[in-house]
């Protein structure tokens, strides 16, 4: 089954957002497979965003996600790469459709609330860098309820 990366940054921490969107992808019908509240320093944000290093806003970016804890999850289900971007919202709030985590709860590209893996390739690596150790093994009993 298909998994995806999500990060709620630390605006979304701080805003007091966790609840609210581990919410949305529970009630959409996704399994939760990882999940912590951790800090990650200069050398983890440069790594995870490594992709970007050559763009203008990376160093504000990388200080961004160093500035106080982060909740990093691993969803999985269907398509969850694609349906969680597009619960996510598009990169910039301002254009982001009400609805969407990041047109509910954001207004500056800098202080976008979520991360979450752009491809399953991308997502395959980001969930090998944040969970190392693994994630848990389990199957939701409503499967049966949630899938054709
Ligand atoms: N970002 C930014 N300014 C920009 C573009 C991106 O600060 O002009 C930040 C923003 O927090 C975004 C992150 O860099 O979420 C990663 O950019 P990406 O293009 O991968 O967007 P995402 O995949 O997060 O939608
Ligand atoms: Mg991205």
């Amino acid at each position: 089954m298909e998994q995806t990366f999500i990060m709620i940054k630390p605006d979304g921490v701080q805003r007091g957002l966790v609840g609210e969107i581990i919410g949305r992808f529970e009630k959409k019908g996704f399994s939760l497979k990882g999940l912590k509240l951790l800090n990650v320093d200069q050398a983890f944000a440069e790594k995870h965003y490594a992709d970007l290093s050559s763009k203008p806003f990376f160093n504000g970016l990388v200080e961004y996600i160093v500035s106080g804890p982060v909740v990093a999850m691993v969803w999985e289900g269907k398509g969850v790469v694609a349906t969680g971007r597009k619960i996510i919202g598009a990169t910039n709030p301002a254009e982001s459709a009400p609805g969407t985590i990041r047109g509910d709860f954001a207004i500056d590209i800098g202080r976008n609330v979520i991360h979450g893996s752009d491809a399953v390739e991308s997502a395959r690596k980001e969930i090998g860098l944040w969970f190392p150790e693994g994630v848990a093994n389990w199957s939701s009993s409503l499967s049966p309820w949630i899938y054709e």
